[in-house]
């Protein structure tokens, strides 16, 4: 049996027992929303090629429910590649001694939101690595003048870890969403994955006090990090139903050859899709973005991904000579386009599959913020 996942059981059924019962969890899937972990389990343990072609089909018409075929569209501005955490797998985490270091002023953070405002887009992804000289003072100082400028606009911070407090102010400074991801919701992966300093449980309470502030919160896990099981993956689409978050980052793990986890295999594209369309059906409402780790791995990455139920992109609207050193994995697109060149680039893929943009802020829908 061809199979998509390394890990197939022994006793695996025959493969058209086994494909028909895939369908059927797929469409058990479909309909509540939920299935038991052993039923996932037995979908990525046995999903070949062909079941894919359904499940993308799945993952596309449960996007249509809420979404249609509109993408959102959201200017990634990543202000600093100076980080004190270190993932093994993160081309910038702090011990990487190849990449040079870089930090934007807020005037250059303001001149791309210049930027970006002009090119249409109502949403900032302000992204860094753990950099500790953006403490609470700074970043509200950052927001005060975005907000006041583009007050029809929302603000995504993706700064990493902080405290509670930290995450409150950064609300009542105006700061709108947050993407953490979890990147794995198995402890042993995410201990494997991260040096000892790094706390699993830190990471999951750092995203329920996100919620309980009232952010728009985003999770989300790589696809094939090395050592990852079928039964890791079972793990974070469970602890996804459970979290509930309003956005869900799902890329590819790819190989950086400076970090320890160096000399490792990348995920594939059809794993990730098919996470992603998994994810679709089990948070119907979530913003999935097809992310900039699918293009880099495969040409037509994003595409594929919004055709089995992603509704985001970011393109980049980062200093262009910048760009290039905020990486995380090499071989990253989008480095050296200036953002109009990005916006153009962007709405050609989106429409090229049939798909619509949409310039809104691009809420979760549903969603009303707290007040302050
Ligand atoms: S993944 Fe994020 S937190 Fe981890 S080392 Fe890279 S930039 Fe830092």
């Amino acid at each position: 049996m061809n199979t998509i996942f390394p890990k197939v059981k022994k006793n695996a059924l025959p493969s058209t027992e086994s494909s028909l019962k895939v369908k059927n969890l797929i469409d058990k899937l479909y309909d509540n929303e939920v299935l038991d972990n052993d039923e996932y389990l037995f979908i990525l343990n046995n999903i070949t090629n062909k079941d894919t072609d359904y499940l993308f089909k799945k993952g596309n018409e449960k996007k249509q429910v809420y979404y249609g075929n509109k993408v959102y569209l959201r200017g990634l501005i990543e202000i600093s590649n100076y980080c004190k955490m270190g993932c093994k797998y993160c081309g910038i985490n702090y011990k990487v001694d190849t990449v040079e270091r870089y930090r934007l002023t807020v005037d250059k953070i303001l001149k791309c939101c210049e930027e970006g405002y002009k090119l249409g887009y109502r949403t900032f992804v302000i992204q860094a690595g753990e950099d500790s000289y953006y403490t609470d003072e700074r970043l509200k100082g950052m927001l005060d003048q975005i907000k006041a400028k583009y007050p029809d606009t929302r603000i995504t911070l993706s700064l990493g870890e902080r405290s509670k407090e930290s995450f409150k102010a950064l609300y009542e400074a105006g700061a709108d969403r947050y993407l953490l991801r979890h990147e794995t919701a198995s402890r042993r992966l995410y201990e494997h994955i991260h040096p000892s300093f790094m706390s699993f449980d830190n990471r999951r309470l750092c995203l329920d006090n996100l919620k309980e502030i009232g952010y728009q919160v985003g999770g989300g896990f790589m696809v094939g990090s090395p050592t990852q099981t079928n039964e890791d993956l079972v793990m974070d689409l469970e602890y996804l139903k459970e979290l509930d978050p309003h956005m869900v980052g799902i890329g590819p793990y790819l190989c950086h050859s400076d970090t320890e986890l160096a000399g490792n295999m990348s995920g594939t594209l059809t794993e990730t899709l098919i996470m992603v369309a998994l994810v679709r059906m089990i948070l119907p409402k979530s913003l999935l973005p097809a992310t900039t780790a699918l293009g880099s791995l495969h040409a037509i990455g994003r595409e594929k991904a919004l055709k089995v139920g992603a509704n985001v992109m970011m393109p980049n609207i980062s200093p262009t000579e910048n760009r290039d050193k905020y990486e995380i994995y090499q071989n990253k697109i989008c480095t050296t386009d200036t953002s109009d060149q990005c916006r153009n680039c962007i709405e050609a893929r989106i429409v090229g599959v049939g798909h619509e943009i949409d310039l809104g802020v691009g809420d979760y829908i549903d969603f009303e913020r707290k007040e302050k």
